[in-house]
Order: structure tokens, then C-alpha cells, then sequence
């Protein structure tokens, strides 16, 4: 099932479902006292059993590899190895995975791209690896989760 293979093909590159879960909640937490780490989890297992983010992820992960071994026609070898500010097309995927639970996580996009906590900055330090996709793919998850359980808080106003 391709759930299994998105969670397998994060794991060969060095990211848990934890991991990402742990971001969740350092995003959450201030606004849910009482949320539990499981509930992340729960939450990041959620967006990964969507169809498109797999394929996403899959896409992202397919070219890092690729870059890794030198197999990427040019200029997207080359641009791939500068991990070129201006490319955007790995924050474009990360985009259309947060956009697909709605806008409240594009924000937390915007921040983890910034400050890169846990595992994203873990990845995006690594030099011996191309993580042109991935830090960016991670993020996306991590901010969906996080909207997923920003639109299910009960205490959330009630205008009606
Ligand atoms: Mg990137």
C-alpha cells in the first residue's frame, strides 16, 4: 500500500513519522494545553494515507535521490547541487500539500521554513545528502497536520 511505502521511503531517508509528529506539536502546543504527542502522530498519519501527498513525496524524494547519484540531466543537476535559492519548486510541492487542509497552515509553512526546527534543520544541515525536496516536503507535512488539528479544536468559536 502506498502509505507504507511513503512511510518506509521517509524512514531510508531519515525521517520518522515521530519526528515530524514532534514539530506538530511544538506548533500546536501553545494553542492545545492539553494535546498528547499521539494525537500529532495521529494527525501527520492522517495527511500521509492522502493519495497526492504520497505521490508528492514520492516525486520530491525520487529527485533528491537522483541528484545524489548524478543522474539528473542538466541544468537540473547543477541547480539541484547549489540548492539554488530561487528554484521554488520544492516549496511549491510543500505548498500543495499544506494548501490541500486548508490556509491556516500556510503560515506555519512560512515559519518552519524559516526557523527549520528538528528534523528540518536536521536535514537541511547535512551535506553529504541532497535534501533539495525533502526539508521542504517535511515541513509541508508537519504544517498540514498541524492545520488538520487547528480546524478540529472544540474550542474553536462557534458563530451559529
Ligand atoms: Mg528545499
Amino acid at each position: 500500500m502506498s502509505f507504507e511505502i511513503a512511510e518506509a521511503q521517509l524512514l531510508r531517508r531519515g525521517v520518522s513519522l515521530e519526528a515530524i509528529a514532534s514539530i506538530v506539536y511544538q506548533l500546536q502546543i501553545a494553542y492545545h494545553p492539553e494535546l498528547k504527542q499521539e494525537e500529532c502522530l495521529a494527525s501527520v498519519k492522517s495527511v500521509l494515507s492522502k493519495r497526492e501527498v504520497q505521490y508528492t513525496l514520492f516525486t520530491g524524494i525520487a529527485l533528491d535521490e537522483l541528484a545524489e547519484k548524478k543522474e539528473l540531466p542538466e541544468p537540473l543537476q547543477a541547480i539541484l547541487d547549489a540548492d539554488e535559492p530561487l528554484y521554488g519548486v520544492d516549496e511549491t510541492m510543500a505548498l500543495g500539500i499544506t494548501s490541500m487542509f486548508g490556509m491556516i497552515g500556510l503560515t506555519s509553512l512560512g515559519y518552519l521554513d524559516k526557523v527549520k526546527p528538528g528534523i528540518i534543520g536536521v536535514l537541511n544541515d547535512k551535506t553529504d545528502k541532497v535534501h533539495v525536496f525533502l526539508d521542504d516536503l517535511v515541513a509541508g507535512i508537519a504544517a498540514a497536520a498541524s492545520a488538520r488539528i487547528a480546524h478540529k479544536n472544540e474550542g474553536a468559536r462557534q458563530y451559529l
